[in-house]
């Protein structure tokens, strides 16, 4: 699997908690991590955030580059979601395979609001429940 961005071989990267490990890809060049559908899930069972050291986000114009599932065999465009409270937060996802894409820094910014709650609202924001506007 290669960097949407950098188009070089993402590198295991093991997150690692008391309770779990999480195998993800990362980009050794630009920083960038490949969530698997569900994997981002899990990390709401970890408690201590701070094993992330992400100093910036990517500036818009480098957010809005198009980029390429990474999984999926036909490398599908990703969409962009623009995080509904920081819009300097756009996640890149597969609607195919529903991997998450995130440049580094936005796991940091995500994690300024508050990591629990967020991840929750992450989850329902981009699969689009329909159900829950109000
Ligand atoms: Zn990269
Ligand atoms: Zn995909």
């Amino acid at each position: 699997m290669n960097c949407p961005r950098c188009k070089i071989p993402l590198s295991p990267y093991n997150l690692k908690d008391l309770k779990i490990t999480l195998e993800l890809d990362r980009c050794p060049d630009c920083g960038g991590i490949w969530f698997d559908k569900g994997e981002l899930q899990k990390l709401d069972k970890i408690i201590e955030p701070a094993f992330f050291e992400f100093r910036r986000t990517p500036g818009k114009a480098q957010q809005m580059e198009a980029l390429y599932c990474p999984s999926c065999t036909h490398h599908p465009k990703l969409e962009k979601a623009e995080h509904p409270r920081d819009k300097k937060v756009i996640i890149d996802y597969c609607s195919t395979c529903k991997g998450i894409w995130l440049d580094k820094g936005e796991l940091e910014a995500i994690q300024k609001e508050n990591w629990l709650i967020t991840i929750g609202k992450i989850f329902k924001w981009l699969t689009g429940d329909e159900s829950t506007q109000s």
